[in-house]
């Protein structure tokens, strides 16, 4: 069987379409995790002009782009609600604190079109700060009572080979418990070492390879159940093919056939920060990655070398890039 597009598990963006993730606050966070894998987290405290904002998106689509509202946890300013009900954004990420606390707001997500929820899930529970495990599993439990398709982010950090190596069943058991608390997705994310921090905890390549490994056979076994996908970040995108084509009979055909790049990031993939500096991607953010600016409604590319989208990579950019940074 030849798959033409498989969204949802290697390729983010349909072929022609083009992606901007702008930014809507920097540092608002009630949570704090040490495996946090956003840049504008630590920042100071700051964030947009609402009016501004509804501007700056109407422009954006009427150029052709579809924007995805990004910036920390937006439930601690919900005025930008509204926001999403403008661009139909139908999904929204959070560390699931404000819900648990005032689960009146899951009214008021259906209110502005919100249907799917993305909560974050650690591989060591001791990697979240001022939010338990417990909290985010009562509200993956909310969310899906509540009607909202919930999808939780498994941030992979380095000690999981330890995991697996204690308890074999162990990723097992986390689909279990997501399938009993009525998760719908579980997606494999991982880190991208952009500060010594981070780096300490990244998992290696070998590791990342296993848990893609693992994730594809998980995807085969809990198919109809519970559906397993992995972040763009996660690279090798070679390997996910062939693991594809081995669970599941899929020819996913290569980049050079199918004109689907494996990294979008710069040329079908934007963000715009809170400066209306423009950069190829979440996870490339720092002053060197600037690829152009954000200028009266349109997006302006004045720094083509620093773009990394490519047709057929081995890793990710990201993740290559930072690495090679922190060296
Ligand atoms: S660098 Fe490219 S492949 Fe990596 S996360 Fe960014 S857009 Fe995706």
């Amino acid at each position: 069987m030849t798959q033409k597009y498989g969204k949802g598990s290697l390729y983010a963006i349909g072929p022609g379409s083009k992606i901007v993730h702008y930014i809507l606050q920097e540092g608002f966070c009630n949570s704090k995790c040490r495996h946090c894998y956003m840049h504008f987290q630590n920042q100071k405290v700051q964030k947009r002009n609402l009016g501004i904002a509804e501007q700056d998106l109407q422009n954006l689509i009427s150029s052709g782009y579809s924007p995805h509202l990004r910036g920390t946890e937006i439930l601690l300013n919900p005025e930008y609600l509204s926001l999403f009900s403008l661009i139909k954004q139908n999904y929204i990420q959070t560390n699931g604190k404000k819900l648990s606390e005032n689960p009146s707001l899951f009214d008021d997500l259906h209110e502005v079109g919100i249907q799917k929820i993305y909560l974050t899930y650690p591989t060591e529970p001791q990697n979240m700060i001022d939010i338990s495990k417990d909290v985010v599993d009562e509200v993956i439990k909310k969310s899906s009572e509540n009607g909202f398709r919930t999808i939780v982010n498994f941030i992979v950090t380095k000690d999981i080979s330890t995991r697996l190596t204690g308890d074999a069943a162990y990723l097992e058991k986390l689909c279990e418990n997501l399938i009993k608390k009525g998760a719908n997705e579980l997606r494999f994310v991982r880190l991208v070492p952009f500060s010594d921090e981070l780096l300490g905890i990244t998992p290696s390549s070998e590791e990342m390879k296993k848990i893609i490994e693992e994730s594809v056979r998980l995807e085969h076994i809990y198919q109809g159940k519970l559906d397993v996908t992995r972040s763009g970040q996660c690279g090798f995108f070679d390997l996910r093919r062939e693991l594809k084509e081995k669970y599941f009979g899929i020819k996913v055909p290569s980049p050079e056939e199918s004109g689907v790049m494996d990294c979008h990031g710069g040329k079908q993939l934007f963000v715009i920060d809170l400066k209306n500096n423009v950069y190829p991607c979440l996870f490339l953010m720092s002053e060197n990655d600037k690829i152009g600016e954000f200028t009266g409604g349109n997006i302006i590319i004045t720094n083509q070398e620093r773009i990394p989208a490519k047709l057929h990579l081995e890793d990710c950019p990201a993740h290559t890039i930072n690495s090679e940074r922190l060296k």
